[in-house]
């Protein structure tokens, strides 16, 4: 089978497509800038306008944080972009990608630079901002092809990825259940390599209360929240490899203040990672029962905020089809495409959670994401572009590639 012209013609827009990541990098969208993430929903729709037949900027629900003296507040988010194309089309195909970045608008890595390597450094353009341009430059081709009718698609670009999609999560899951197929467009590695299985992972934070007192005067008055918490941190530690696969990292406690205070207050943060969506269960009944044992002590008090947010993502029949078409139309273009299964997770998770077999690395090329030494491989662009709308070709093209059932 030979390349269609519309997909072979996408090297013509490889300077214009590296020129609007750059533009898309130099805006900040940190998880938490409202405007600049904003700035960046006007520049997906403006671009998704000229060819989807409808575009909407939806508000993310509000994300419950916890602050540092424990009690629960609310988080604004930025907002969620859903454009469509046929949406009454038989097949639907979910397309979904994230504006945010880890990369707060304090942060000192905030320009691009491309260097003769081949590499273009800057914040976000493998996570996801070359991701997103790669997406829109395939639907634009796709809408090229002779097929084009037989299927419709959505695609749907959240504000909160980062931080873990709380904010977005019902319009994940609503379009997920619509879709028949989903591409998500997270950084594959350097040499091409995709996620396939991913772990499902969930944030918690305990808060213990003591009581305050002086350390000189009144020590024997005073219960250290601190040292009430330490032996919890190491029960709850001990907790990694109960269960293979599963790992708990206690990332960051905080409390105390001056030296001559006991703490009254202390607040310790755990991430859990797990390969089982039942292992979920078992965490949960171990933590409570940890809380439980510690509150019969009357003099402290823990609390336990948080839960599951990204259930994991299993390898299926169905996701090993998806990769052999993904195989296949890389051929067609001279890539090899491989697949090792990971303990990162991302809204992959949330959409196979809800259903729908997905891939989720179909974005750039590229690596050291979330540090300053981020970088997209540039001719990766254009390949995974093409990639995409060979996908999208074949599936208009030949129906029956599409999944035949959806994902338990
Ligand atoms: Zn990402």
């Amino acid at each position: 089978m030979s390349l269609p012209d519309f997909i072979a013609k996408l090297t013509e827009d490889q300077y214009k497509l590296i020129e609007q990541v750059i533009t898309w990098a130099n805006v900040n969208s940190g998880s938490l800038n409202i405007d600049g993430l904003q700035n960046m929903a006007e520049l997906c729709s403006e671009k998704l306008r000229s060819f989807a037949d409808q575009v909407e900027v939806c508000e993310s629900d509000e994300m419950e944080v916890v602050d540092a003296a424990g009690n629960v507040k609310t988080q604004s988010l930025g907002p969620v972009v859903i454009a469509q194309k046929r949406p009454k089309a038989n097949r639907q195909v979910l397309l979904v990608g994230h504006m945010d970045t880890v990369f707060p608008k304090d942060n000192h890595f905030q320009s691009c630079k491309i260097t003769d390597d081949g590499y273009l450094h800057g914040p976000g353009v493998a996570d996801m901002k070359g991701g997103i341009t790669a997406m829109l430059a395939a639907l634009q081709a796709f809408e090229n092809s002779p097929y084009k009718d037989q299927i419709g698609w959505t695609v749907l670009l959240n504000s909160d990825e980062e931080i873990g999609s709380h904010g977005s999560a019902r319009y994940l899951k609503e379009y997920a259940q619509k879709a028949h197929i989903g591409m998500l467009y997270e950084p594959s590695m350097p040499d091409g390599t995709f996620a396939g299985a991913r772990k499902g992972s969930g944030n918690f934070t305990i808060t213990v209360k003591g009581k305050e007192a002086h350390a000189g005067r009144e020590h024997h008055l005073g219960r250290n929240a601190i040292v009430a918490m330490a032996p919890l941190i190491a029960q709850i530690d001990n907790l990694s490899g109960k269960i293979p696969e599963l790992t708990v990292n206690v990332g960051k406690v905080a409390g105390g203040g001056p030296l001559n205070v006991v703490p009254g207050l202390c607040q310790m943060s755990f991430n859990v990672r797990l390969a089982n969506s039942k292992d979920q269960n078992w965490l949960l009944e171990k933590l409570h029962a940890l809380l439980k044992t510690f509150n019969e002590n009357p003099d402290y008090n823990a609390t336990l905020h948080g839960g599951f947010s990204r259930p994991p993502k299993p390898m299926t029949d169905e996701l090993r089809a998806f990769f052999e078409l993904t195989s296949k139309c890389g051929k067609e273009l001279g890539l090899t495409i491989n697949h090792v299964s990971t303990g990162g997770c991302c809204d992959g998770n949330n959409l196979a959670d809800a259903g729908l077999v997905n891939i989720d690395t179909l974005g750039v090329r590229g690596a050291n994401i979330h540090s300053d030494k981020e970088y997209m491989v540039v001719e990766s662009l254009v390949e995974r572009a093409q990639l995409s709308a060979l996908i999208l070709h074949r599936l208009a093209e030949s129906p029956e590639l599409f999944p035949t059932g959806r994902q338990s």
